[in-house]
This record gives structure tokens, sequence and C-alpha cells, in this order.
């Protein structure tokens, strides 16, 4: 548990990206006035800090300097200060960030491998100053002096970003968009997940419903942009070929319907869970023109798979991944999570060299997260023993082996709620890297999002702004407003 006294909410946000980003999965409480010690040892240990006792946070700002302080019941202490010009706002905001970051350094003897950057997007901050003309050497020395993070992290993102600029260079992205169409169906929900996923037990009658709904978003969109170009189309979920053989021949020939698919750059569905998919449902989808698809294991291991809920074999992983090569598939990417509940390297390590083994031309490596709808969550003290988290060990092993087979990284992000403050990495062969993934990563073009829980984004690149509308994610509350859902859209579609 972490009490928070402040005298100003200005900087709230990046007060509490860098506590948590120190401990992860701790409680924020902020006091209205400041605790003295006494009271705080009455309201007994928390379950949190360091050492499982409560931490206080006191921050004062006051007109030109702002003071802080990081004490836990036994007196430990942190303590600094710094001037502060508030009239510029985003010089402040960073200063805030990088002193409070030393008070936790201090306070916990920890360096973070990203140092003071909490943001998601940090290739974001590497292309534009590629844009502006700097050079590799100098853009790491910068990020890793700007942020206090690794050499080795600012080495990576400045790679990644180098591998982006390359392929965003190829083509004008910026006057087209991508599509992304979202299935929320999936054959049982994992014990880690945040997305939008009815199991096909209870929400299965659904199916006939929602693609009737979904039909009528993507034929509103199709018509809104049909003098633009269409990049990519990206199936996700959920998973999409939890769909039935019918369902998913129906969707395939709406898209057909609607879409300019023969032109396009990429098409990728998901196939994540290996017991969704079977050889009529590739065939259906490769002879629909999909180019990439995703065959999700998360894990070789056959005790974490039933852990998490997953309801698949290991061996149902390379009978998908067989099936695939035999229906023509020539781009198969794989995701897996670092960090899962009772893994550790070595969990790791058997996962990479199985994966490896099979060979696909792409390979995403995420570091578990811990969100807050997931069941991992709400029944973290269950789990609490076993999650130990991604540790930068997992990342630089994931790294080696993608290295071995040829691949380079081309995508990153970062999650809030990783234990271990660490990325999502996507590794891939060269010439098969999702152009999808690098789109919504740098937010060049629109990205409209049709189904449940989709979010979708308009960029307004002239004036350095971009837009969202979301869906709901309830499915029944989606086939119910559907109508509300493309009223969303139109308000920003009016202006294409
Ligand atoms: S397969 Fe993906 S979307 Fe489906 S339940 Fe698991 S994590 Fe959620």
């Amino acid at each position: 548990m972490i009490y928070l006294y402040q005298n100003s909410r200005e900087y709230d946000y990046d007060v509490r990206a860098i506590a948590l980003a120190f401990f992860e999965r701790e409680k924020i409480i902020e006091v209205s006035e400041d605790i003295p010690d006494r009271q705080l040892a009455a309201a007994g240990p928390g379950k949190a800090g360091p050492d499982d006792r409560p931490l206080f946070l006191k921050l004062d700002f006051g007109d030109q300097r702002i003071e802080g302080q990081l004490t836990d019941l036994t007196g430990k202490k942190s303590r600094k200060s710094i001037e502060c010009d508030y009239r510029d706002h985003a010089h402040c905001r960073n200063a805030v960030s990088r002193f409070l970051y030393h008070i936790f350094s201090d306070f916990t003897g920890r360096k973070l491998p990203w140092g003071m950057l909490t943001g998601i997007r940090p290739t974001k901050i590497v292309m534009k100053w590629l844009e502006e003309g700097m050079e590799p050497r100098g853009i790491i020395e910068r990020f890793s002096e700007t942020y206090l993070a690794d050499r080795q992290k600012a080495a990576l993102c400045c790679r990644v970003a180098l591998k982006e600029k390359e392929i965003l260079e190829s083509h004008p992205f910026e006057r087209e968009y991508s599509l992304y169409i979202g299935i929320p169906f999936c054959p049982t929900t994992c014990l880690y997940c945040s997305f939008a996923s009815f199991p096909l037990s209870r929400f299965g009658d659904r199916m006939d419903p929602y693609l009737d709904a979904l039909e009528k978003e993507l034929r509103f969109t199709a018509g809104v942009y049909r003098e633009k170009a269409l990049t990519t189309i990206y199936v996700g979920g959920g998973t999409p070929t939890a769909l039935s053989e019918h369902g998913l021949t129906r969707l395939m020939d709406i898209i057909h319907q609607n879409f300019p698919v023969s032109s396009l750059k990429e098409f990728t569905v998901e196939a994540g869970r290996p017991d969704s998919v079977n050889s009529e449902k590739l065939k259906i989808l490769h002879e629909a023109g999909v180019g990439r698809i995703s065959i999700n294991p998360q894990t070789m291991h056959q005790t974490t798979l039933d852990l998490i809920g997953r309801d698949h074999t290991v061996d149902q992983v390379r009978q998908a991944f067989a099936l695939a090569r035999e229906t023509g598939f020539d781009n198969i990417n794989m995701d897996m999570i670092t960090g899962l509940p009772g893994e550790d390297i070595d969990h790791v390590r058997e996962t990479l060299s199985q994966l490896s083994g099979l060979g696909p031309e792409s390979l995403t490596v995420h570091s578990l997260a811990i969100k807050r709808a997931a069941h991992l969550n709400i029944e973290m003290e269950r789990y609490q023993s076993m999650v130990k988290g991604t540790s930068n060990d997992m990342l630089r092993l994931a790294d080696e082996v993608c290295s071995r087979m040829g691949m380079e990284p081309y995508y990153m992000y970062r999650q809030k709620n990783i234990p271990g403050n660490l990325e999502n990495i996507g590794y891939s062969l060269p010439g098969k890297e999702c152009l999808y993934n690098i789109l919504i990563m740098e937010e060049k073009q629109d990205i409209i999002s049709c189904g449940a829980g989709a979010s979708t984004k308009y960029v307004y690149p002239e004036e350095n702004r971009i837009e969202r509308t979301e869906n709901v994610k309830n499915i029944d509350h989606y086939i119910q407003r559907i109508d509300e859902m493309i009223d969303r859209k139109k308000r920003y579609m009016e202006m294409v």
C-alpha cells in the first residue's frame, strides 16, 4: 500500500505512473492530510511495499520548488527537492517524473530498465528524432540520458524504430486506412484475459446476431471510406477461428463484398487458440486471400496451459501449425508470454526451443500483464506466490533465440501492469513483418475498428492530433446498440 499525500493534483498521473513502475501491484491511497507515522502504524502492515509494509509518499508543490519524501514504518527515508518552472508544463512533467524516479530508486536501490519512461509507445519518441535527422548513436545517448533508461533498451528501441521507418517510407500509408475486425468469441477464457472475449459454451448462440450487427458496421465503414485505399485488414478478438465454419465463411464473404481484398498489402486473421482450428477453417481463410495467420501457444508447457485455462494441449499447437503449413500458409506468427504463473527462465527457454523447432515466420514475445479485469488479478491471492513476472534475462534469451532464427525486432510496445515493467516485442524474418502492427504503433493512418470492444483511431497528422471512438465491449450490448456504435463513428467520418 502506498499512502500518497500531495498538495496539488496537477501531476497526479505522472506521480502514480512512476510509483506503479516501481511497485506494480500496489494500491495507492490518496490521503487528504499529512499522516503522522504513528497513525500509519495503527493502520497496520499493508500487503505491499518492498518488505510488506506500507509506504508513505509526501509531495509538496511549492511556488518554485517541489519537495518529496518516501518513508516506511522502519524510518527508512528517501528525500529530494527540485526547482521547477511551472510555466513550461511539458518540461515540468519530465522534471517531476525524473525527481520521483530518483526518490523511488534511492529508496529501493533499484534501477528500472526503461528508467522513468512509462509510455506505451517508446519507439514514437525515437521515430520523431530520426525524422528530425538525428543519428542512431546520438539517439541512444539522448534516450538513455533523458529517460534514465538502460542503453540496451535505448538501442533496442532505436533498432525497432529504424526498421519501422524503413517499412513506413516505402509507401504513402498516411493517405490510406486500415481495418480491424473484432470477433469476441473464444473456446474458454484465459486466466490473464482482459479482451472482449466470450466463451462459446455460454455465448455460442450469439454468433449469427453478432455477425448481423458486424456486417452493418462494416458496410457503413466501407461506404464512407470507398474513395480511400485500404492498406491492411486485421481480424482479431477474441479468437476469429472460434467462429463455426459457416460463420467464418460468412465473415469472409462480408469482407469480400465490401472491401478490395485483392489490392491489400496484408490480410491477417488470428487463429490464436489451437483448439479452434481445423483444416476446413484454415482452407476457408486461405481461399479468402488471408496471407498471415497467428497461432498462439503462449507456452509449450502443459501444466501451465492447464493452469491458465487454455483447455488445449501442446500437441494441438503442433498439429494446428502443421495443418496451417499443409494448407499453404507461408506467413505464420506465434505468440508467447513470459512470466506466466509458475514459469521461470527454464520454462521460457524450453518454449522458445520448441517454437524455434516449428519455424514460424514471426514470433511475438509478450511480458505477462496483469489487467484489472482479468481473473488472474481478481483471484490474485490464489496465484500470488506463482507470479514472478518477466525478467530482463528472459527477454534477452528470447532476443538471442529469435536472432538465431534469423529474425529481427520490428515492433514493440509497453503496457501498464507488467510485473518487471518491461516490454512486448514482435520479431520477424525480413519481409514477414506485420505491417498492421507497425501502423497501429506509429499512428500514421486511420485504423477503423469494427466489432465489440473495438477502438477506432482517427489520425490528423497536420494537426498532430488523434481522436478515438470506442465500441461497447459487451457482446449483447453491441448487438442491441449497433446503430449507436455507427453513430459514434459518423461524427468523425464525416470529414473523410
Ligand atoms: S484466447 Fe485471447 S482473447 Fe481468448 S480468452 Fe484467451 S487471451 Fe482472451
